[in-house]
């Protein structure tokens, strides 16, 4: 198995308590993947399958539901409860640092086994019964590495996908984001939503004194030319702070930035070869898709490998991709359609107006229409 994300360590869990061996190679070490702050927001498929196989203990204990969004525009302000709303399904905040590590002790617990600090360099083979991989440990020796079935979970720029046969479909949303952590407390129950003529500014609790915080910002800019008065004036001025307070504030501890690019692979099966999570498809966060993606298609490929090993059936594994793709092109849909109400027209656009027209016609029907709050509300939290 390549990666130690949430692909890679819910497959890997679901094989081990299946009693399938399996090794996770990861190229990074145990520190850095147990920090790496992501994402935040879980959807109800995604913990009701953790709780199913014992893999939320962590999420059950500090987890915390969360049922609101919130649209900021020169409309004024649209406050969704989405527990009211569609099939009633509501969000379980839990940052995914948290997460990963949960899965890392709980693989460990169930003799799983991980090499961290391993890079796969290539993978080969996969229309054979024996295909490989071949793997550089940290000390710079290589090894070839043979299984029966491999599973690409090493995310949007692993090399899992590039050994598919098949380019996939890409949409340069030519969007970037600056991606901050602050340290102060969540303060707001909602997410907020800034559409804003300056860009996109939103807002979302992570942990009781942690918020993420994202700016639309221009692209290829130096994350150190913006320093924290400039942060805190952009965040104030397009999430309207004047009219409804101001975000809260605290240390910015991290910031990176966040390029808005999708990438849709059909099939995300070649052989012997299964992609799971940011690997068989990468998604913008606008919509928190990318690892609850990552975790239903965990849940559906590790049944399938686990009745190929053991009763040699691969009748679940050859449909892999056809269960997965309705769900990704359903994410990716709903992504997209986010991207499009959250971020103004680029100023040198020629239908700039058309957009900006077409952004407070979108705004306006989720306002107006219960239908359409409904049918939001199903796709925000749904898979
Ligand atoms: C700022 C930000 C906020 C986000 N917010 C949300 C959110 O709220 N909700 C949501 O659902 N999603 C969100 N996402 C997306 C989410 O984080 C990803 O979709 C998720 O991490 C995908 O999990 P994965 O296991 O498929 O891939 P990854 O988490 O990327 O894991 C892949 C692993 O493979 C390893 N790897 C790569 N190449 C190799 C190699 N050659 N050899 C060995 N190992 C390798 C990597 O080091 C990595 O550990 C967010 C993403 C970002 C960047």
């Amino acid at each position: 198995m390549l990666g130690a994300g949430p692909a890679g360590l819910v497959l890997a869990n679901l094989l081990c308590a299946a009693g399938v061996e399996c090794v996770v190679v990861e190229r990074r070490g145990r520190e850095h993947v147990q920090q790496r702050a992501r994402a935040g927001f879980l959807s109800p498929r995604s913990v009701a399958l953790l709780r199913e196989h014992g893999l939320d203990q962590g999420l059950a204990r500090v987890g915390r539901e969360h049922d609101r969004c919130e649209f900021r525009s020169a409309a004024g302000r649209l406050d969704l409860c989405y527990r009211e709303l569609g099939s009633g399904g509501v969000h379980t905040v839990y940052p995914q640092q948290l997460l990963v590590t949960d899965l890392i002790a709980e693989l460990e617990r169930r003799g799983g086994q991980i090499l961290f600090d391993t890079t796969v360099l290539a993978v080969g083979d996969l229309d054979s019964a024996r295909p490989w991989a071949r793997l550089r440990a940290a000390d710079g020796r290589e090894q070839r590495c043979s299984a029966r079935y491999i599973a690409g979970c090493d995310g949007a720029r692993g090399i899992a996908r590039t050994a598919l046969p098949v380019a996939p479909a890409v949409r340069d949303h030519a969007i970037t984001w600056l991606a901050l952590l602050a340290r102060a407390p969540s303060t707001s129950d909602s997410v907020i939503y800034g559409v804003h003529a300056a860009g996109f500014a939103g807002q979302m609790p992570r942990s009781p004194d942690i918020t993420r915080y994202y700016l639309q910002c221009d692209p290829g800019i130096d994350v150190r030319d913006w320093d924290e008065q400039r942060i805190w004036h952009e965040l104030d001025e397009r999430l309207q702070a004047e009219r409804y307070g101001a975000p809260p504030r605290g240390p910015i501890i991290e910031r990176s930035l966040v390029r808005l690019r999708s990438e849709i692979l059909d099939p995300i099966q070649y052989g012997r070869l299964f992609l799971v999570g940011d690997a068989a498809t990468s998604i913008s966060p606008s919509a928190a898709k990318g690892a609850n993606l990552a975790i239903v298609e965990a849940g559906i490929l590790a049944p399938a490998l686990g009745a190929a090993v053991h009763t040699g059936d691969e009748t679940e594994l050859r449909h892999y991709s056809q269960r997965c793709l309705p769900l990704i092109r359903q994410a990716q849909e709903f992504s997209h359609w986010m991207i499009e109400l959250l971020h103004p027209p680029a100023p040198n656009d020629p239908e700039a107006e058309y957009q900006r027209v077409l952004r407070r016609a979108r705004l306006h029907s989720l306002t107006t229409s219960a239908h359409h709050r409904h049918h939001f509300a199903e796709s925000y939290v749904g898979l």
